[in-house]
């Protein structure tokens, strides 16, 4: 994956974090994390890096627009639109 984390992707962490009742305050410290990644950086784990974890999302699949993401440390997936 290159360029910066679509905004797509984002939302949808956001979502499941809000789901597994992570605090407020972390989602937004994972958002200002997001926002500070370079062109080309990794896609950090949402999971991971509330938990003070590095986890790094790698791309598992592609079919009809959604991706799978799935994280290299904990395991968890996340399906979300493609970019
Ligand atoms: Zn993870």
């Amino acid at each position: 994956m290159t360029g910066q984390m679509s905004p797509q992707y984002l939302l949808k962490f956001v979502e499941e974090l809000k789901k597994r009742a992570v605090p407020a305050h972390d989602i937004e410290s994972f958002e200002r994390h997001c926002a500070s990644l370079s062109n080309g950086a990794v896609t950090p784990c949402p999971f991971c890096y509330v938990v003070n974890k590095r986890g790094v999302l790698a791309q598992r699949t592609e079919v009809a627009g959604l991706v799978v993401l799935q994280c290299e440390n904990c395991d968890i997936s996340v399906v979300v639109r493609a970019p």
